[in-house]
């Protein structure tokens, strides 16, 4: 079965932690041994696995992301004016892997599971994926 998450993004950058979401659908699913596949089926968004204690890495994140990718460069010829958004997208990856060891997502005890907003606000969809292996 295909799980469906939404998002609601409220800046144009933002780091959106959706482990708890994740980890419903596995409780939901009764898996206890497999893989969690997070995919974002949107090419200005992307998911990440990074710290979950403190925000600031995620304001250094994407503001190290927007100083590699500034959103104005004259010499972009995306009409849509967004280049920098699929830039970090791609940079970001669209997905992410996660064990499912013991009915639980296998994750570092710092680490979560992010949604990144590159061209936001925006009511964004990402898909999640549950495949058994015992
Ligand atoms: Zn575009």
């Amino acid at each position: 079965m295909l799980h469906e998450i939404s998002v609601q993004s409220c800046k144009r950058d933002e780091m959106i932690n959706i482990t708890g979401q994740v980890q419903k659908i596995v409780a939901k699913e009764n898996v206890q041994e497999g893989l969690a596949v997070v995919f974002c089926a949107h090419t200005t968004a992307g998911i990440t696995i990074n710290e979950n204690a403190d925000p600031d890495v995620q304001k250094d994140f994407l503001r190290r992301l927007d100083e590699i990718y500034p959103w104005n460069m004259a010499e972009d010829r995306h009409f849509e004016g967004n280049s920098a958004a699929h830039l970090k997208s791609s940079t970001v990856g669209a997905s992410q892997t996660v064990i499912i060891h013991k009915g639980k997502l296998l994750l570092g005890q710092w680490q979560g599971i992010y949604f990144c907003e590159f061209d936001g606000p925006r009511a964004r969809t990402c898909f999640v994926k549950i495949i058994w292996h015992n």
